[in-house]
């Protein structure tokens, strides 16, 4: 199931980008797949994927297979 988080929040890079070996978690966080443009929350508690399959969120983990194409990114509701 694919949900489109950008209708729901803006999103803002997080600065200076965490390391790609030590990403950010947390509640207002969500990685940005520089591949396919998807949006996943750092703890994903859905089942979620973005487009291309380099992110993957279940059970309030996020699995980045390659994190040189990711952004981190803080979401705020609109
Ligand atoms: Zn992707």
């Amino acid at each position: 199931m694919a949900v489109d988080m950008r209708k729901i929040y803006n999103f803002y890079p997080v600065e200076p980008a965490p390391s790609a070996d030590d990403l950010l978690t947390g509640g207002d966080v969500y990685y940005e797949c520089l591949e396919c443009k998807g949006v996943i929350s750092s703890v994903s508690h859905i089942k979620a994927a973005c487009a291309c399959g380099n992110l993957t969120g279940q059970g309030g983990k996020t699995t980045v297979k390659d994190p040189a194409k990711v952004r981190v990114v803080r979401g705020k509701l609109k």
